[in-house]
């Protein structure tokens, strides 16, 4: 592990600090040491994944699998069915027990930020209810993506509050990247166009849109997006590249929720996780990894600039679960 790998892999840690601390002292508790295996004990694992969020349905599937495993082993020791544990959940972060959708995988697959993009300018579009962390997302996505030396383009297409272009234009300043936008209540879809014909005349690599949170209703959201999507073809015929999906993680199951309703109007293409370092239930992402057919690409542990990063598995559930969780499968 290089110096850089090993000071993102301790700003993680310090980002699921909350979430880390929470699973490992309710683990620990479940599995003291030499006790038996009864459904006591099995009730009590159930419960830590549900309290961490790892959701109903992948906490089913994860029981299941003990249960099945437990049985066909013929194990009578906590130990033995905390290392199936610990093989469940990282396997369930992998999303080798998920059904990660091929057709909308993005070429961009696994986020790195210094991934050449298969075309230029690559458009991004950022959809989420208010006050999911869009905006900010967008300043750290545009610090990320210029210090690994590409030229980025924001546009300020959240038009319906006012205070929207200026809290961007703090961004796009700490991010020292341009930013396009026009007064407050313009039609998104005309700051869109503005900003790919900006991107394109600049020769700028990567444009990322800002969108207005009020999109409440299934179809104001399809439409918006549709002609978005229609005004920006006739200057970029396979724009938008992405549509990235930002979500609370201290919201919980509501986060899920949200994931559901928005990835069955739009066709969504990543997720990005918010706030992690706020919340002690990390384990949302493991039920986001299971439950939809959108991997997550990008998780926020905190509200500065470089707080932000391409989702890895093998370095979340370190980061979440601890060397003391997963020794041996490291
Ligand atoms: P938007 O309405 O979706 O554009 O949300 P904003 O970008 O305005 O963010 C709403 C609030 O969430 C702000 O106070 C941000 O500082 C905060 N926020 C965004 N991302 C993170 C994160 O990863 N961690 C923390 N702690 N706060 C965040
Ligand atoms: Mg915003």
């Amino acid at each position: 592990m290089g110096f850089f790998d090993k000071f993102k892999l301790s700003k993680l840690r310090e980002g699921l600090q909350k979430s880390h601390d929470e699973f490992v002292r309710k683990i620990n508790r479940v599995f003291y040491q030499s006790r038996a295996i009864d459904d006591t004990l099995m009730g009590e694992i159930e419960e830590t994944l549900l309290l961490s969020d790892v959701g109903v349905a992948t906490t089913d599937r994860i029981m299941a699998h003990l249960v099945e495993e437990m049985q066909f082993k013929r194990w009578s020791e906590a130990s033995q069915l905390r290392d199936e544990l610990r093989k469940q959940i990282g396997e369930a972060l992998e999303g080798r027990n998920g059904n990660v959708n091929s057709a909308s995988a993005s070429p961009l697959a696994f986020a790195a930020f210094d991934t050449p993009l298969p075309t230029t300018p690559y458009v991004m579009l950022i959809v989420g209810v208010n006050g999911v962390g869009k905006t900010t997302t967008i300043g750290k996505l545009a610090y990320n993506f210029r210090n690994a030396g590409k030229r980025v383009v924001i546009g300020a297409a959240d038009t319906f509050r006012a205070a929207a272009n200026q809290q961007l234009e703090v961004w796009a300043e700490r991010a020292g990247v341009e930013i396009v936008q026009q007064h407050q209540g313009a039609d998104p879809s005309a700051v869109a166009y503005d900003t790919v014909q900006s991107a394109i005349s600049k020769s700028s690599d990567l444009v990322l849109i800002d969108t207005a949170g009020r999109l409440h209703t299934k179809q104001h959201l399809m439409a918006e997006l549709e002609k978005m999507t229609r005004v920006m073809r006739k200057l970029k015929p396979d724009a938008p590249h992405e549509i990235l999906l930002v979500l609370d993680a201290t919201t919980g199951q509501n986060a899920l929720q949200q994931a559901r309703e928005f990835t069955k109007v739009a066709p969504i293409t990543g997720l990005v996780l918010t706030k992690l370092d706020g919340t002690a239930k990390g384990g949302i992402v493991i039920a986001l990894k299971n439950e939809l057919q959108v991997p997550v690409r990008y998780i926020g542990v905190g509200e500065k600039i470089e707080d932000l990063q391409p989702f890895d598995a093998e370095t979340f559930a370190n980061a979440m679960f601890g060397d003391e969780m997963f020794q041996e499968a490291a």
